[in-house]
Parts: C-alpha cells; structure tokens; sequence
C-alpha cells in the first residue's frame, strides 16, 4: 500500500500513455465494468511480482496566476506527497522548457527517488536529444522511453520497482 508511483510532468508529455500502459490490464477490466473510470487518476500497476499504485497528475503548469491552474498545482503537490517514487517526464521532441525548469526545482527539495523519463524517444536521434535534461540538475539517470511503443518502459519499471 505504501508503494507509490506518481507520473509528473507539464502537459502533453506523454504522462497518461505510460500511465495506460503501466496499468493497462487492470484498465480493459474496469472499463468493461463501467464508462466512468476512464478519466480515473488512480491504478494498480504490477512488475517483476512487485505491486504499486500508480497516480497520472494533471500537467503541471506555471507561468499566471490562473485559479485552474493553481488547482492543477495543488493536485500535483498531494500527488508528490504520497508518492514514494515520482517519475519527472519531460518530451525529447520538445527538448527542455522553462516549465520543465521550474518543475525540476521544486522536485530538487523533495527526499524522495525521483527518475527522469524522457519520453518520445521513437527514433535514434530524439534518443540523443534526451541527454540535454541533465541540464535539469536532478540526480536521476535519464530514463529514455517511448510510452506509445513501450520501447524502454521495462529498464525503467526494472529500476523503479526496486524501490518497493
Ligand atoms: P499528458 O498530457 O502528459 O498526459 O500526455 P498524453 O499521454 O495525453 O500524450 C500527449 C500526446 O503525446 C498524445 O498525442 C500521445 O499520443 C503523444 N505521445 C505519448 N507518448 C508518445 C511517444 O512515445 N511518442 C510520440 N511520438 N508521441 C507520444
Ligand atoms: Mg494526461
């Protein structure tokens, strides 16, 4: 129970895929059960015998004081707080942002494992793209995955779960 795995990150990185992905099985269940878990936030993951929970956050966002997004910030922060290992995702199509910076602060604070995923790596030169996120200064290895193959999510589950 006290095994959590909190998926973080801005929007549009690719959070909820691995997010299906990760608790895929347990999703084709519930959905047949009933329509409205499809937006759940909430899983149950399962990798080398060990069992998670798995948390999908809303994109973390900054840059206004938007009262939405100040909701989104709030959500984000109590996903961190029970989290017992976060993964930062960040999108080597994008490269890294000013919002992947600022996130990447706030992670810095926290005591807890955190991995950094960097996620649409479908070829080899977006491969090569990920290693400008150790500029974020966290002390992570970059993890580097395709969320919409599953190419790298093993490596990374092989280390995530070790932890648990
Ligand atoms: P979230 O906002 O972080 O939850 O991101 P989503 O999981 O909703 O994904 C945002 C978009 O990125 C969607 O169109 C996904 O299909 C796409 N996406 C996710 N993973 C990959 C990937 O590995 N490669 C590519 N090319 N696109 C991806
Ligand atoms: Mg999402």
């Amino acid at each position: 129970l006290s095994n959590i795995l909190a998926i973080t990150g801005r929007p549009n990185v690719g959070k909820s895929t691995l997010f299906n992905r990760l608790v895929e099985r347990k999703k084709a269940i519930m959905d047949d059960e009933s329509g409205v878990t499809r937006d759940r936030h909430y899983g149950f993951g399962q990798w080398n015998g060990k069992y998670f929970t798995v948390i999908d956050t809303g994109g973390y966002v900054t840059g206004s004081d938007d009262i939405f997004e100040e909701a989104i910030r709030d959500q984000v922060k109590m996903a961190l707080d029970e989290a017992s290992v976060i993964l930062f995702m960040v999108d080597c199509h994008d490269g890294m942002t000013d919002m992947d910076k600022d996130f990447a602060n706030i992670l810095r604070e926290l005591k807890k494992p955190v991995f950094v995923v960097a996620n649409k790596a479908d070829n080899p030169d977006l491969t090569l793209m990920s290693a400008e996120f150790y500029g974020l200064g966290l002390e992570s290895d970059i993890h580097v995955i395709a969320s919409t193959s599953g190419s790298g999510t093993g490596d990374l589950l092989d280390a995530v779960v070790e932890h648990f």
